[in-house]
């Protein structure tokens, strides 16, 4: 059995969807994973957004422009009437659920409730319109087996207790479908996996059945070997090992979601990345092979922020790493990047969240200095050290930018960078530039 996860855009219209439903038919016994339909989930952000402000007016206007969105969409989908009626009904049921929550007493809990509406309407239209195709499809409910525990970590134990039997309950199935993204809480709540979340749910379910491969069905064919948002000549890599791939999906390529190559690596369930608009494209195979001497891939991550640690005391001092680290993990901000010297440390992370309370602690320790604004650009590939030239080449192809950090040797696969935000798309093209001449 394998996991086939299909994006937003993979089932952004009638026609998408229809294509999808081709795709996967013959393929055999699979489960399938969807998104909300693009632009969805921003939408229902957006509801949530007016909600939160107090504006009900503005969620309703929102709401209203959705629903007919939907309606079209279900118009053309469906030839038989009856099937129209039933995803007329499933529709009703989400969008009823958003008007009843559009009042001015929003409850944070809300926000999660509105937006695990697109993975349900979608995976409904798709269960219905299979149907109609004559596919024996059953339609899982992520709601019930998909779970965080108390960290916000997916507890595959229990995924795997509930999702097992709930599959083999189904022998006559032709394909499952069931919804990304979405989830329940350790408390029970609706909840989710993050934005862009429907990857780990894909990843998740792979792990949980011991699937023979994931496939991340999406816009472009495969990893490309720089972010084609910024760069022009990008074209895809072939093959990436889980640790590769898994450092440029953290370190920022939007194809993939941070933490989903994980669940795969631990089981060594290969990731495959296509293109549902070219679904006979090589794509990207992700598994545990590495392909050696040559650099993969660049990536890079915004919203970063940088604070220098400065301080006599480290000097020949043991502890005062330990003190840094701890007052970063007391209010739970996780480290990306860090580079010491013998009198100061600089370190990055990527949420503002309690700054102040962390800088106050920190002066206490040392003088501090935070530059905002800042992205990681995380170069990838078989940088063990002994390969010589690799490094040599990156560093050398951002000569003309300014660079504030260098992290190396941390793994044998990454070397980072951290810029300014506005040289992020000059340092992209520069390595791109010396990196892949080629392309
Ligand atoms: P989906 O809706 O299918 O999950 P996403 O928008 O999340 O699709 O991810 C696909 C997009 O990721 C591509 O259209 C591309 O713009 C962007 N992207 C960023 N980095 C890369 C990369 N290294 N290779 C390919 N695509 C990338
Ligand atoms: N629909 C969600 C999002 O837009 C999850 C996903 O598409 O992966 O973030
Ligand atoms: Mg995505």
């Amino acid at each position: 059995m394998k996991v086939l996860k299909f994006g937003g855009t993979s089932v952004g219209s009638a026609q998408r969807i229809k294509d999808v439903a081709e795709l996967v038919r013959g393929r055999g016994r699979n489960i399938i994973v969807l998104s909300a339909m693009s632009g969805t989930t921003n939408t229902l952000v957006e509801i949530a957004d007016y909600l939160s402000r107090k504006n009900v007016n503005g969620a309703k206007d929102t709401i209203n422009n959705l629903e007919n969105r939907y309606r079209g969409v279900i118009a053309e989908l469906y030839s038989d009437p009856e099937m129209l009626r039933m995803a007329t009904e499933r529709l009703d049921e989400s969008f009823a659920l958003l008007r009843s929550l559009a009042h001015d007493n929003f409850e944070a809990s809300d926000e999660k409730i509105i937006l695990a509406q697109g993975e349900l309407m979608s995976t409904a239209m798709m269960e219905l319109y299979m149907k109609e195709q004559g596919i024996n499809c059953v339609w899982l409910p992520a709601l019930e087996f998909m779970r965080t525990d108390e960290n916000g970590e997916a507890d595959i134990d229990y995924i795997t207790e509930i999702l097992c039997p709930m599959i083999e309950h189904h022998p006559d199935a032709d394909l499952f479908v069931t919804q990304g993204f979405i989830c329940r809480n350790s408390t029970g709540g609706i909840d989710n996996l993050q934005r862009g979340g429907s990857d780990l749910t894909a990843s998740l379910i792979g792990a949980a059945i011991h699937a023979a491969e994931i496939e991340i069905w999406t816009d472009i064919d495969g990893m490309h070997n720089n972010d084609p948002r910024f760069v022009n000549r990008t074209t895809p890599v072939a093959e990436l090992h889980f640790d590769e791939a898994a450092e440029l999906a953290y370190f920022g390529a939007k194809i993939l979601h941070p933490t989903c190559v994980m669940p795969a690596k631990f089981n060594n369930i290969p990731i495959r990345v296509l293109n549902t608009m070219d679904p006979t494209a090589r794509g990207t195979l992700i598994y545990n092979t590495v392909h050696s001497r040559s650099i993969k891939s660049v990536a890079a991550k915004d919203g970063v922020i940088a604070v220098k640690i400065k301080s006599s005391r480290m000097l020949m001092a043991s502890g005062f790493i330990h003190r840094v680290f701890e007052i970063f993990d007391n209010y739970k901000r996780p480290i990306d990047m860090i580079a010491t010297s013998e009198v100061g440390i600089s370190v990055t992370i990527d949420n503002p969240l309690k700054l102040e309370h962390i800088i106050d602690e920190l002066k206490e320790i040392g003088t501090v200095t935070v530059d905002y604004d800042m992205v990681i650009i995380c170069v990838v590939g078989d940088l063990e050290w002994h390969n010589r030239g690799f490094e040599a080449k990156a560093v050398d192809a951002l000569r003309d930018i300014p660079v504030r950090m260098i992290s190396y040797g941390g793994s044998n696969y990454n070397i980072s960078f951290l810029v300014k935000a506005e040289d992020k798309v000059g340092a992209l093209n520069a390595l791109t530039d010396a990196l892949f001449p080629e392309t």
